[in-house]
């Protein structure tokens, strides 16, 4: 094995990463795979991304970007199907995987699953080729549950990823926090795991003159508060909606929504009800879907970002805000906690009650506050970084050889 030019095999069955962001299965999972991917190709390592044929229209190998191509195989019938119901094939999937791969000659020296379905084939996977699997689960189901929103989670979820956390090699947390959950809830050592965030690309999110972000969006004189993110329960938009209300005398501000796809049409319909119900809905905006690399311009043009959710893994927008110089309102999910200095870049606010978020949003539109290092709190979070992070525990991983073990 070439340790400087590794050959991995990455798992991303559910969730293609090509697919359009901001819909109800596409946000920071799979960014996190093609930016990880890309500075992995960089470095100058082999990757193929496995993902689920989705479409007739998919090509079934794509180049995604120097040493990196997205493979779509066969799981259950091609089309968009619910995330559960992808489970029962996803054996067949492993299998096709390792037939294609045998076809084509490739031995992979790892495997980097995403996500409790991935794991499972991962899981298979590694013992077929007897290679170690390192995996990241992105969300728990277990702590979907506990915090309680936005639906219940199967045990089914809650088993295979009890399953997985035994069975593959290492694991990594995007955050200290996601380190705890998964040794309370998955009775797992936490010595298998290693906590390493998520990054940001920092030449995509840059800030941009304010005005001409604002010319470009068609943008009036208002203050502008932003929400970006999938469209779902869990982000707490109605607190949001909340927190706006208590800002209802101020006819100025207004709320720009981005995120949401076909699949999400009805949840906006309730929120956009819920603004009905408070009297905000002339100040509320729901854009849908915006292409990332329009999105630097809605982060410029806003005045400040907020992040109202009850659960995160780790929270890319909370980074990409802060590198266009936006402060953050945000509750103490995830990774924000160690991006927001307290007044000086934003607020985490201490309690779910809206009424904090709106005393914060209060403080940031108040025109006196003038950030001038907002951005600098994302430096060390560029994707090349936590790329070489993640590429040192590959070889950390390779090292110990803890797959081998499992056959002696
Ligand atoms: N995003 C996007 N367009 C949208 C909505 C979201 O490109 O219309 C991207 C956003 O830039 C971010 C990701 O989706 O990179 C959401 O990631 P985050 O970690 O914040 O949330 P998650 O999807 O993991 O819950």
């Amino acid at each position: 094995m070439d340790r400087e030019r590794l050959k991995i095999a990455m798992l991303s069955v559910h969730s293609c990463p090509l697919e359009r962001l901001g819909g109800e299965d596409t946000g920071g999972m799979s960014v996190y795979i093609r930016e990880l991917a890309r500075e992995l190709g960089g470095f100058g390592h082999k990757v193929d991304i496995y993902t689920r044929a989705h479409s007739h229209l998919d090509g079934r190998i794509v180049e995604m970007s120097p040493n990196v191509r997205l493979i779509h195989l066969e799981a259950g019938e091609v089309g968009e199907i619910n995330k559960l119901a992808i489970y029962p094939h996803a054996h067949d999937f492993a299998r096709n995987i390792a037939t294609f791969s045998k076809e084509s000659g490739i031995e992979y020296d790892l495997i980097h699953s995403h996500y409790w379905l991935s794991g499972c084939v991962g899981t298979w996977l590694q013992d077929w080729w007897n290679i170690p699997h390192i995996t990241m689960f992105h969300t728990l189901g277990a702590v979907k549950n506990a915090v309680g929103v936005g639906g219940t989670e199967p045990e089914l979820r809650i088993e295979s990823e009890g399953r997985v956390v035994e069975k593959c090699h290492r694991i990594i947390a995007a955050t200290e926090r996601e380190k705890a959950d998964l040794v309370h809830h998955y009775n797992i050592v936490s010595d298998k795991i290693k906590v390493i965030p998520c990054g940001i690309n920092l030449d995509l999110f840059q800030p941009v003159d304010k005005k001409e972000a604002r010319r470009r969006l068609g943008m009036n004189g208002h203050k502008v508060v932003l929400f970006v993110g999938r469209i779902q329960r869990l982000k707490g938009l109605d607190r949001l909606l909340g927190a706006m209300s208590y800002l209802r005398q101020d006819e100025d501000v207004k709320l720009m929504v981005v995120g949401g796809d076909a699949r999400t049409q009805s949840e906006v319909e309730r929120l956009r009800k819920v603004s009905g119900d408070m009297q905000i809905q002339s100040m509320v905006d729901f854009v849908g879907q915006v292409d990332q690399k329009e999105l630097p311009f809605y982060y410029s043009a806003a005045d400040v970002c907020v992040i109202p959710s009850y659960y995160e893994s780790f929270c890319l927008v909370a980074l990409e805000s802060l590198a266009c110089g936006t402060p953050l309102v945000a509750t103490d999910v995830g990774g924000i906690s160690g991006v927001v200095k307290q007044g000086e870049n934003g607020y985490i606010v201490a309690g779910n009650d809206p009424v904090y978020i709106a005393d914060a949003l209060g403080a940031l539109l108040s025109g006196q506050y003038t950030p001038d290092s907002v951005r600098d709190a994302v430096i060390e979070y560029e994707w090349s970084n936590i790329a070489e992070a993640v590429v040192e525990e590959y070889q950390e991983m390779l090292k110990k050889g803890d797959h081998s073990k499992t056959f002696s």
